[in-house]
């Protein structure tokens, strides 16, 4: 059996399954946040009554995260019912926005978005926070109302998107009927070379495949490039399945997962035993291919989906009007500090914009110093528009006072992961996704650029 279909048969009870078969399985961990909780609840109390309690409070994990720092009062008031809902049901995984149990949320638009807004439980990014607090562990089952949750598949979990629905029966009974992906496996080789990022490299797969290559499969990756990868490289390409239409990610757990892993729910003091899933020889793919990673270039998809790969160096000749760090996919430590080593000592020649994924790496950033100078500032003394309230922001748009948000048309590169018309703001704008690197050095000339310029 594949990675996958060993999670799904052991999360049934069942010694075997194959793809295609369907079968119910036991959820290890639900998550819902701002935008999708509210519906979710709804489901749940008309189905299951008003006084019903969820199947197991600790393996709800609600993350209020999307549109959070607008003053739209619909975005607001979803966050209060989730805290609503999270009260009720004793929930203790829910991070809150504010400290207050019983107060209401309401984004202060004359503070601006420069400073933080949150209190002390709050963390940002959904996908990015549930690693981070402990909740994605080797072998389980997780479900998020995102159809980013497959980022968790960095860390050999079987993780997916579902809608609302699903999810307001799994609050009820923890189960879900679920039909075995088939599996793509995407064997990698060698080491990335200089300036070339993990996003280069799923750039490059979904290229291969088309944006809709991997539809409803497991993409499963091996070799002995994939083990050389960062925690952060692996759920940079896991966040992206979805990309290509795929029903989940799937990396094989070795010490780094572990540690990561460990660290996480022993600092958070969440569940810390798990059962990794291990590679056997006899597995049955529906596609197989071998990518040389050393091969591989600084890479864009360009408008209007995430299957439009060119190479940035064929690029040069695209002006554009904005570049943007941020989000699950692109919005970590690691990137911003990749971002950083570009633009450190320079000026962006366009507008800029940098929304750390969570709390934490707002945090990071500060406390890094480089030369006597911390991230965050260089970052800003090279022009970038950072701010501390952590969350989705522009990377879907948002209400139109969201930070970053395209809300003219133009071209804009951008280190999320999602492009299709209209997803940033703008239905008219074009948006390119690439690297934190490729954005950063675009940013410094203001037009689509290798990073190989400034990364030796
Ligand atoms: S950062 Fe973007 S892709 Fe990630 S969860 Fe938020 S909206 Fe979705």
């Amino acid at each position: 059996m594949t990675l996958t279909e060993k999670i799904l048969a052991r999360a049934s009870g069942k010694a075997r399954v194959q793809a295609g078969e369907n079968v119910w399985v036991n959820v290890d961990v639900l998550m819902t946040h701002d935008v999708c909780g509210p519906g979710t609840i709804g489901v749940f109390k008309r189905e299951f009554g008003k006084e019903a309690r969820v199947w197991d409070a600790r393996k709800v994990v609600i993350i209020p995260d999307h549109y959070i720092f607008t003053a739209d009062s619909m975005s607001n008031r979803n966050v209060d019912i989730l805290r609503d809902f999270a009260r009720e049901q004793g929930l203790p995984y829910f991070y809150d926005v504010i400290d207050d149990p019983n107060g209401h949320w309401q984004f202060d638009a004359s503070q601006g978005q420069h400073k933080a807004q949150y209190g002390s439980r709050y963390t940002g990014v959904c996908h990015t926070t549930l690693p981070w607090k402990g909740h994605t562990r080797p072998g389980e089952i997780l479900f998020g109302t995102d159809s980013h949750t497959c980022m968790a598949g960095a860390f050999n979990q079987f993780a997916t998107g579902i809608g609302n629905t699903d999810a307001g029966f799994i609050l009820g009974t923890g189960k879900l009927l679920i039909k075995v992906p088939e599996t793509m496996r995407f064997y990698m080789e060698g080491a990335m070379q200089p300036g070339v990022m993990a996003k280069d490299v799923i750039l490059h797969v979904i290229g291969d495949i088309g944006f809709d290559g991997a539809t409803y499969r497991a993409m499963q990756w091996e070799g002995a490039g994939v083990y050389g990868m960062s925690m952060d490289d692996r759920m940079t390409i896991a966040n992206m399945a979805i990309e290509a239409g795929g029903k989940n990610a799937m990396f094989p757990c070795d010490q780094k997962t572990l540690d990561y892993v460990n660290e996480r729910t022993k600092e958070n003091g969440t569940k810390s035993e798990f059962e990794p899933v291990e590679l056997e020889k006899e597995q049955s793919f529906v596609y197989d291919k071998v990518f040389d990673l050393s091969k591989l270039e600084p890479t864009v998809a360009c408008h209007p989906d995430p299957g439009q790969r060119k190479l940035a160096k064929e690029m040069g000749n695209v002006q554009l009007d904005r570049a943007y760090i941020g989000s699950c996919t692109g919005g970590k430590t690691s990137d911003f500090l990749a971002f950083a080593e570009v633009v450190r000592g320079k000026t962006v020649k366009i507008d800029t914009f940098g929304v750390p994924a969570t709390t934490k790496v707002v945090r990071e950033l500060k406390d890094t110093q480089w030369g006597g100078q911390s991230v965050w500032s260089i970052l800003e003394s090279a022009g970038v528009r950072m701010t501390e309230n952590a969350s989705c922001a522009a990377c879907l748009g948002g209400p139109v006072d969201t930070f970053g948000r395209l809300n003219t048309p133009m071209k804009c590169i951008s280190a999320t992961n999602r492009n299709f018309p209209g997803r940033m703001g703008n239905k008219e704008s074009q948006v390119f996704l690439a690297s934190p690197y490729t954005v950063a050095a675009s940013a410094l000339t203001g037009r689509i650029t290798d990073p190989r310029e400034f990364v030796s």
